[in-house]
């Protein structure tokens, strides 16, 4: 039987979940929300479902939705979606405070609710491959650096873009206990942070460095790991994994190309998996709340040294 799904929020990313939802065999779209009544009937006309401005409509309809709304608005929207009883993939970060997540898990625990939370790299190629080969990291470096787009502002760069590293982070150091974190950063075009740097440390001695900008002029997301004897390089963007080793034999070097996958795809197919099968999802609102915790905390950081 088909799920029946609904997008609220058919901005930027919305209507892609939209899209792929019109597209995939086992679900149905039946409806797309957004106060802006013109892109919910364009978005809705196109993909073949039934436009509303109110969210609240929708939920007698479907059995899962999508909440792909601004940041700062994902708790209203979502814990009304739970008290309804429906399934939620919602998009990155889970909320911007801790005890709205709590309160979002818990109602999701009450109600026996899916609660996804839609951080996309895990689903990414490049991640997927590059994170086998890292086993024992001593130390990690990210860069996530963007041109300025004017999305996202209304949460600091901590909470729009570092927060998909901190998740990559915490999964790779198996949601390791930290021992110290440093950080720095500012204001740059927007009333909110604009670039950050953190250190985290981790208790068994791993650091990860993590760097982030949304007024750059290039766009990367790199991840390389450093461990005994070999160094793995994660290229999001590209979809590349550089692996360099050392061997009995010499050093080696690989450029491993991934297929071409789209990772939302991946991520709204899980997300309806677990739905039809009652599973825990890759990304669960648990995971979704450390890393917010870990960069509300380097924000909380930065915020004191600015004064
Ligand atoms: P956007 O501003 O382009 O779109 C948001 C849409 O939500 C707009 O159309 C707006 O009218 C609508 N909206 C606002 N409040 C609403 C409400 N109460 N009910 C219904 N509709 C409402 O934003 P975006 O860039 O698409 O980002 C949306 C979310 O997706 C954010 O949480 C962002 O962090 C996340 N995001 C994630 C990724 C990723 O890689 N996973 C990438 C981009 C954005």
């Amino acid at each position: 039987m088909s799920v029946k799904v609904g997008v609220i929020g058919v901005g930027y990313l919305g209507q892609h979940h939209a899209r792929i939802y019109s597209e995939m065999e086992d679900v149905e779209l039946v409806a797309i929300a957004d106060i802006d009544e013109y892109r919910a009937g364009i978005f809705a006309e196109s993909f073949g479902c039934n436009a509303y401005s109110d969210f609240r409509e929708i939920l007698p309809l479907v059995d899962a939705l999508s909440i792909v709304t601004p940041t700062t608005t994902h708790y209203n929207v979502a814990i009304e979606c739970l008290r309804a009883e429906k399934d939620i993939l919602i998009e990155k970060p889970i909320t911007d405070n801790i005890k709205e997540a709590d309160e979002l898990i818990a109602e999701s625990e009450k109600n026996g609710c899916i609660l996804q939370v839609g951080h996309l790299e895990r689903y990414n190629p490049a991640f997927i491959k590059g994170s086998e080969l890292i086993i024992k990291p001593e130390f990690i470096e990210t860069e996530r650096l963007s041109p300025f787009l004017g999305r996202g502002i209304d949460v600091d760069v901590t909470l729009d873009l570092m927060i998909h590293d901190a998740d990559i982070v915490l999964s790779i150091m198996n949601q390791a206990v930290i021992r110290d974190i440093r950080a720095i950063g500012t204001k740059v075009v927007t009333d909110k942070i604009d670039v950050a740097k953190a250190w985290i440390e981790f208790e068994n001695g791993s650091v990860a460095v993590l760097k982030t900008n949304r007024f750059s002029q290039q766009k990367k997301r790199m991840l390389t790991a450093y461990q005994k004897n070999s160094c793995i390089s994660i290229d999001f963007q590209n979809n590349e994994v550089h692996h360099y080793r050392k061997t009995d034999n010499g050093l080696y070097s690989d450029n491993i190309k991934l297929d071409n996958i789209e990772p939302l795809r991946e991520e709204l197919i899980d997300f309806i998996y677990c739905v039809k099968e009652r599973k825990r999802p890759k990304v669960s609102a648990v995971e979704a709340r450390n890393a917010l915790q870990m960069v509300l905390y380097i924000t909380e950081i930065i915020k004191k040294r600015e004064g």
